[in-house]
């Protein structure tokens, strides 16, 4: 172990014990003083943060006063509602160093001009920390947001944009757009396209069914990402494209079994982080419920920094339907690789405590040859969830868009703790 990591992590203990109620409470009901955590090894002594935790203290985590907040942004909310992330200016700054250490990684310089097809509003980090990260950066960044195909590809034209930052789906609704409107993508500026929110590749690093749709229709450099809310950064990957790279100064990650001791690099388990130099809501081992693993060697880049793979899936997430095992993240990679689906959302409930049913709710293309979907599912899952045809507003009342900021693609409800 690095002694420049050791030093971060009982700088990270000691600044949380100072500042925030709930780590203090904590480690004092465990005995344990921030002094004794010395070393990665002494770390692991500190129980796990859940969020849980976060849901039950809010604000009694906080390390600073309201007074010195200047922003509010909520988690993801992919499971359980939102819930709110302080961020102090010197957060906000980190946050700028954190994304630009990531463009670095994907090649974008100060000459580049970037397309920044995300949500700047409704609460959302990443927005705010992409636009941070291009500002440190010295890059020309353009808000244009994700609601219009068209005037993304008409302002890509007019600024000669050379990157875009977006969620997959967004790129492949704009691929489809420029396709009805009979233009050609594989000539255009854009040569590098940063994913967010969505993996865009297998457990051995191959482009998943959607990323190579994005990669053929746009003729670009596919970079893919992983981030959290309470990450507070994120992991980019180099042109190697073989994992996302770690930013030793802004985070460090553990990958743990299911009782919580660590497992060996390359080997799968829960992504859990700690986050270094955050202010008002650093934290500590805390589960984050997705699923990868480490990869230590160092990278072709040059950087010898671990890497994070692919997430695989999430934890809890497991389905067993008709006896079979699988997770959800499976089930959309087949539908993201099938032509003619406009939307879908997976809806999972239980018969009983052994038995879970599935449904996919679809908006679809009249053309849709849904035989073919069944067959190819099957194929893939060795079980046929349930299909039924709907409406983009069903769907959209499904999801409960009001209170969920992200686009929710699997709704969990199956009854048990282990799946709230
Ligand atoms: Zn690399």
């Amino acid at each position: 172990m690095s002694s420049a990591l050791d030093a971060s992590l009982s700088c990270a203990v000691r600044y949380a014990y100072e500042h925030s109620p709930f780590y203090r409470a904590r480690l004092d009901g465990l005995g344990l003083s921030p002094a004794e955590i010395n070393t990665a090894l002494d770390f692991r002594r500190l129980p796990l943060t859940t969020r849980h935790d976060l849901a039950e203290q809010g604000a009694g985590m906080w390390c600073v006063p309201q007074a010195e907040v200047v922003d509010i942004v909520t988690t993801s909310g992919t499971t359980g509602l939102p819930l709110p992330y302080p961020l102090t200016a010197n957060d906000i700054a980190r946050l700028g160093r954190s994304e630009r250490f990531s463009f670095q990684l994907a090649g974008l310089t100060r000459n580049d001009t970037v397309l920044l097809a995300v949500t700047l509003d409704r609460c959302f980090m990443a927005g705010l920390a992409y636009f941070e990260g291009l500002k440190a950066l010295g890059a020309t960044a353009v808000r244009v947001g994700s609601g219009s195909p068209a005037m993304l590809l008409s302002l890509m034209r007019q600024l000669s944009a050379t990157a875009i930052i977006s969620v997959p789906s967004f790129l492949k609704r704009v691929a489809e757009y420029a396709s009805g409107q009979g233009l050609e993508l594989n000539h255009s500026t854009v040569k590098k396209l940063i994913c967010i929110g969505e993996p865009l590749r297998e457990a051995d690093f191959q482009l998943t069914p959607l990323g190579r749709m994005i990669h053929d229709a746009w003729g670009a450099r596919l970079y893919s990402t992983y981030a959290a809310t309470e990450l507070a950064s994120s992991l980019c990957e180099c042109d190697a494209g073989r994992g996302g790279h770690l930013c030793p100064e802004a985070h460090y990650v553990e990958i743990l079994d299911d009782l919580g001791q660590p497992v060996a690099p390359g080997q799968v388990g829960e992504i859990v982080i700690t986050t270094f130099g955050v202010e008002a809501l650093p934290l500590l081992r805390y589960r984050t419920g997705d699923c990868s693993f480490l990869i230590e060697e160092p990278c072709t880049c040059g950087l010898a920094t671990p890497r994070l793979g692919p997430i695989l899936f999430r934890k809890n997430q497991m389905l067993k339907i008709k006896g079979v095992k699988l997770f959800p993240s499976a089930i959309q990679k087949t539908l993201d690789g099938f032509g003619g689906l406009r939307d879908y959302v997976l809806v999972a409930t239980s018969s009983s405590p052994l038995s879970d049913e599935l449904e996919i709710l679809l908006e679809a293309d009249e053309a849709i040859n849904l035989d073919l979907l069944r067959e190819r599912l099957r194929g893939d899952l060795k079980v046929l969830p349930t299909i039924r045809l709907g409406t983009a507003q069903e769907i959209e009342a499904v999801r409960d868009t009001q209170n969920y900021r992200k686009k929710r693609l699997f709704i969990d409800r199956r009854s048990g703790p282990a799946h709230a």
